[in-house]
């Protein structure tokens, strides 16, 4: 397919790169594509950003099916702009897809699309330290129609823009609440999919958090509120005696790229890596038998996010005396040193635009 290019008259001015913060600038440009059941998806096009029209009755709006992606594209010290396993987030985009009746894209040819959308905006690509351009691929079902069914019709947009460090002052241990009462997801519902309802379920819990003065919530499994799932919007790792601990991927976590690169490079190096089920009970038990060492989230924004604090059942404990764990600073260094291409990449991880 013939990807369409309508390029802007009026290009804005870039912000600075010291006030990016994260996700309040959009570039230039974005890719479009549309889907109706008799041509399949059609129409790619570059097109300037900006308001898109729809009637208020777009089934989006009210039944949610909607997903979507989030990777970042690196400016290196040799000015090259690289994207760190992308093909990752196309597979996941079209397994959210499927959990949600979307029809599915073809995930070459979306990778396609997003590297032309990057190079006709490579000058949002931004170079200051720890900064990059944060990408959002999405789709959204667009049927005016109220009955309930999966729509007939799709758009499927890529926007970026560029974002800051995540840490304005390196690495920063974060306050976690575990969340008692309200649950992320359950086995069988979408805790596995990247879907946009997953975080509007997540928000009064993170609000409640907040006003008690933590900095995002830890959940626990929506059966048994026992077993630990994810940590706000990242997933969890916890570093027990030898033994590096996330849970399993077992239908309500979603399979985070950064976790899975966390285990590889782990792995690589020798340490003992389970992937499992783990309690909430274990880690406070663990940390009175003075075994447990740190724990952090990981994700694309934050890449890795130590935890200095957690709050459970009236009973608050302090990991690696509030501060970031050794591990936690070795991959985070490693992560970002091979995403930046500052360290060889052994597992060719990182691809060009
Ligand atoms: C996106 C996301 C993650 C992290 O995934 P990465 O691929 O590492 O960015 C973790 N948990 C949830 C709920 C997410 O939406």
């Amino acid at each position: 397919m013939e990807i369409r290019v309508e390029l802007t008259k009026n290009p804005k001015p870039k912000p600075d790169s010291d006030s990016l913060g994260f996700g309040r600038y959009f570039s230039d440009h974005m890719f479009i594509m549309d889907y109706s059941v008799d041509k399949g998806w059609h129409d790619p096009r570059i097109v300037p950003y900006g308001p898109i029209p729809y009637e208020p009755s777009i089934m989006v709006f009210h039944y949610g099916q909607s997903v979507f992606e989030g990777l970042k594209a690196y400016r290196t010290d040799s000015g090259q702009v690289v994207l760190f396993r992308p093909e990752e987030n196309m597979k996941r985009l079209n397994a959210s897809c499927d959990r949600l009746c979307i029809p599915l894209i073809d995930e070459e040819f979306a990778l396609e699309a997003l590297k032309k959308l990057i190079n006709i905006d490579i000058d949002w690509v931004p170079s200051g330290k720890g900064t990059s351009l944060y990408i959002r691929p999405f789709v959204i079902a667009t049927d005016p129609f109220l009955g309930v069914r999966p729509s007939y019709t799709y758009q499927f947009i890529i926007i970026t823009g560029p974002v800051g460090a995540y840490y304005k002052e390196g690495l920063n241990p974060v306050r976690i609440y575990v969340e008692p009462n309200y649950v992320r997801a359950v086995i069988g519902g979408l805790g596995e999919s990247k879907a946009s309802a997953n975080y509007a379920a997540s928000l009064k819990a993170q609000e409640a958090a907040k006003e008690k003065g933590y900095t995002q919530v830890l959940w626990l499994d929506g059966i048994e509120k026992k077993y630990v799932e994810e940590v706000g919007t990242m997933n969890v790792f916890f570093v027990i005696g030898d033994e590096v601990v996330t849970p399993a991927l077992n239908g309500s976590i979603l399979p985070g790229i950064t976790r899975k690169s966390c285990i590889e490079l782990l792995r690589h190096w020798g340490f003992k890596v389970s992937e499992r089920k783990i309690s909430i009970e274990e880690v406070y038990q663990a940390n009175e038998k003075g075994l447990l060492r740190e724990a952090f989230g990981t994700g694309t924004a934050a890449v890795i996010s130590p935890i200095g604090e957690l709050y459970w059942n009236d009973e608050k404990i302090v990991l690696s005396g509030g501060r970031i764990g050794e591990l936690s600073q070795k991959l985070y260094d490693n992560l970002t040193g091979i995403q930046y291409a500052k360290i060889p990449d052994p597992f060719n991880w990182v691809v060009k635009v």
